[in-house]
């Protein structure tokens, strides 16, 4: 395995830019139906899954915003490597609960409130399962406990927010994100980026862009096991890595 080259993005950056394809991005954004939230953040509780051209997007904005790339990389390495341990926000929602990079958030956080409640509760009794046989792969792979605080957190269904029409039905949203599918397909055909960066989170495809996949899990992994070297090694990476 291996990390996202500084190079490859902005290479991809620059195909992106000249295929429009940032725009076509923005246009399906813009399709996406509408509807009221309170802003109160308690969905902004994970690392949400992303396309490469979201990540593109994201870091693309956050190039010339320099205290904000940083404070958002400190994050993001606290939540990478302290992810076995305790349960954090998404690294982008800031002290008072707003996303810090609204205007690039990726299809799924825009998507958050539209799902029926029964899809959106089958769908979490799904993710506390594949949680809780992830825990037991880790306790028998590696020997430590993935903690129940982890294991066990639920992003409640919101019952506050209220769609301008109706909710969107599973089809209705796998559609949406197969358009975004389609821009991805023309980056990975592009042959910049290996294919193997596909399906990551958010905070994933962040520190795949700092350090080598393998060598970023063993050091998870370690932290996991040896909770007390936690805070000192993870300072050390970003003296290191945040540049
Ligand atoms: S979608 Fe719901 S939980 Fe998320 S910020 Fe809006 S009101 Fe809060
Ligand atoms: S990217 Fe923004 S909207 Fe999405 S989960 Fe994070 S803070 Fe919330």
């Amino acid at each position: 395995m291996a990390s996202i080259n500084n190079t490859d993005i902005l290479k991809s950056i620059d195909y992106a830019k000249k295929n429009q394809l940032f725009e076509k991005l923005n246009n399906i954004y813009e399709t996406l139906p509408k509807g009221q939230c309170t802003g109160c953040g308690s969905c902004c509780m994970e690392s949400v899954g992303i396309n490469l051209i979201e990540f593109l997007n994201i870091y693309n904005y956050l190039q010339d915003k320099d205290e904000l790339r940083k404070k958002s990389l400190d994050r993001i390495m606290d939540y990478y490597f302290m992810e076995f341990i305790e349960k954090k926000s998404c690294p982008f929602k800031d002290e008072n609960n707003r996303c810090e990079i609204y205007e690039v958030r990726p299809l799924n956080c825009r998507l958050f409130g539209h799902w029926k409640k029964e899809d959106y509760n089958k769908n979490l009794k799904d993710i506390t399962e594949k949680n809780q046989q992830y825990k037991n792969i880790m306790k028998v792979k590696y020997g430590f406990d993935i903690s129940d605080e982890v294991v066990n957190y639920k992003i409640k269904y919101c019952e506050d927010f209220i769609p301008e029409d109706r909710y969107l039905s599973k089809s209705e949203r796998l559609n949406f994100a197969d358009n975004v599918m389609v821009l991805d397909s023309r980056l990975f055909s592009k042959g910049i980026i290996d294919i193997e960066f596909r399906d990551r989170g958010i905070v994933e495809y962040f520190i795949d862009s700092l350090l080598n996949q393998n060598m970023s899990y063993n050091i998870k992994v370690r932290i996991s096991k040896e909770k007390n070297i936690s805070k000192r090694t993870i300072g050390r990476l970003k003296r290191m890595l945040i540049k």
